[in-house]
């Protein structure tokens, strides 16, 4: 299995932040699962990747070139994938990976956990979704997807789509099981294309 890791490019406040960033590394070292990622050295992004490459794990990053030449690229993975754009960069993401888990981050870790769902919802693929929830960390996160829910704007079988948990172990074996819902517009056709 390949998982996507979009995480925090700081460390955050608190060092549970990079404990649990290493956890993640460390099982998927041991399970045999594959980091895809976007390829920096930099906070937790680059801690996961130190931790699966300590392990004997295999590492894809996947950075664009604007940031690469900033030496922000980490340069010890087992694959380097430097690309145009940061649109170009997601979609190369999307498509190596079986399923994506968001660890504490910013901006950019929010973007990309949604985008992915939002690929998901539309059917563009059908691929899993989950939350590290490091300190209760994403829990505004959920009361705002409760309150798309309750206000019609999400359906629910697509919040369930989304897996939160503080058991990175939890969430793999969620994303082993897992079983896309219809996609959003079922019924209207083709699902759309990226
Ligand atoms: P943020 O949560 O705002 O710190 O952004 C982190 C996410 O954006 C990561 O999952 C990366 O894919 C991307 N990103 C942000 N900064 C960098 C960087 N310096 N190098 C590589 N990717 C980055």
């Amino acid at each position: 299995m390949k998982i996507c890791v979009f995480c925090g490019s700081s460390f955050g406040t608190d060092p549970i932040y990079k404990s649990a960033a290493e956890a993640v590394g460390h099982a998927f070292a041991e399970r045999d699962i594959e980091l895809v990622y976007g390829g920096g050295q930099v906070g937790l992004m680059g801690t996961v990747a130190d931790a699966v490459l300590a392990g004997g794990g295999r590492v894809t990053g996947v950075i664009p070139r604007a940031l690469h030449d900033r030496e922000l690229a980490h340069h010890g993975l087992t694959s380097l994938v430097v690309v145009e754009s940061m649109h170009e960069r997601k979609a190369a993401m999307a498509e190596r990976a079986d399923g994506f888990v968001s660890l504490p981050g910013g901006a950019g870790t929010l973007e990309e956990a949604f985008e992915q769902w939002t690929w998901a919802q539309l059917g563009i693929h059908a691929k899993p979704n989950g939350f590290l929830n490091v300190k209760g960390y994403f829990e505004p996160l959920r009361t705002m997807i409760e309150k798309c829910v309750a206000e019609g704007f999400v359906k629910s079988q697509h919040a369930a789509m989304l897996k939160f948990s503080d058991d990175i172990g939890e969430i793999i074996d969620a994303f082993t099981d897992y079983e896309a819902p219809a996609h959003k517009w079922t019924g209207h056709g083709e699902a759309v294309k990226p």
